[in-house]
């Protein structure tokens, strides 16, 4: 009759660990917050256990912690980027289901909506933070101050200011032009992706931290990242810094200039003669 016993679920469960002892798989089963401490004992066992030299001074054994690996950004095309993508979609469209938005609350304090300007064709594709006080008023992307240093950068790289399309990460501006929110980027970002979707430029680049942590997705500075060329959908993506940062620090329009000549370089482009 013993034969005929069904096992208890503790015999089932000691039956399974000899199972694992037996594959060498050790006791992974067992408290894992001890699991370092005890690979660490194991270590140091080990490393007592080769014999020394009996001419030289055994040091003792010293536990260095490993150092995390600098990981690099990647924008890669993810299945949720394909997802997000909308079939047969153009900047009307887009602009259509934008509406006179309030999904978030920049909607408050607007005059008008900037949604982006420029040729719907463009191979390149500059990026910014969000409308200030002129853009505000105009309904255009880059028409104040820092738009016309933007326009004569544009211009020194031999192209004319139609032939880019011009948008933000934000189409309302913030107010007292603060930075947007995380939430805000969050809730109008999506329409930037399908601009830069319909578009499908042969580069984007990115004016500034915001606009290149939206679309990279990461918190990093800017100025460890800038000047580099990066994925985004199976386009080329740069960050360089806003035109706004270049008027409060004229200094940095040199690294700027380099970084556009990247751009120019991958897009066939020559410096424009000056006359
Ligand atoms: S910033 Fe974007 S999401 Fe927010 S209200 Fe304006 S258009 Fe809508």
């Amino acid at each position: 009759m013993d034969s005929l016993r069904t096992e208890t679920p503790r015999e089932k469960l000691e039956a399974w660990l000899r199972y694992f002892d037996d594959l060498n798989l050790g006791d992974f089963y067992t408290d894992r917050r001890n699991m370092g401490k005890r690979a660490a004992r194991q270590r140091t066992e080990e490393a007592d256990a080769v014999p020394a030299p009996a001419s030289k001074v055994v040091s003792p054994v010293i536990a260095v912690a490993p150092v995390p690996p600098v990981l690099p950004i990647v924008a890669v095309a993810s299945l949720l980027d394909v997802l997000d993508r909308v079939e047969g979609d153009t900047l009307d469209r887009t602009r259509e289901d934008l509406g006179d938005c309030t999904r978030c609350r920049l909607h408050k304090e607007r005059n008008k909506i900037v949604f982006g300007a420029g040729n719907p064709r463009a191979e390149l594709v500059f990026v910014g933070e969000g409308p200030g006080h002129d853009e505000d008023i105009q309904g255009l992307p880059f028409v104040g101050r820092a738009g016309k240093l933007l326009t004569q950068m544009i211009e020194a790289m031999g192209l004319k200011r139609e032939d880019v399309y011009i948008c933000n990460v934000v189409k309302c501006r913030p107010p007292e032009n603060r930075k947007p929110e995380e939430d805000e980027v969050a809730t109008c970002s999506p329409y930037l992706f399908r601009q830069l979707d319909t578009i499908a430029p042969k580069a984007i680049v990115c004016l500034g931290a915001t606009a290149a942590q939206a679309l990279l997705k990461t918190t990093d500075s800017i100025s460890r990242f800038r000047g580099n060329w990066f994925d985004y959908r199976n386009t080329k993506l740069m960050a360089t810094y806003h035109p706004a940062y270049l008027l409060r620090n004229p200094a940095a329009k040199s690294d700027v200039w380099k970084d556009l000549q990247k751009v120019m370089a991958h897009l066939g482009l020559q410096p424009r003669k000056s006359r």
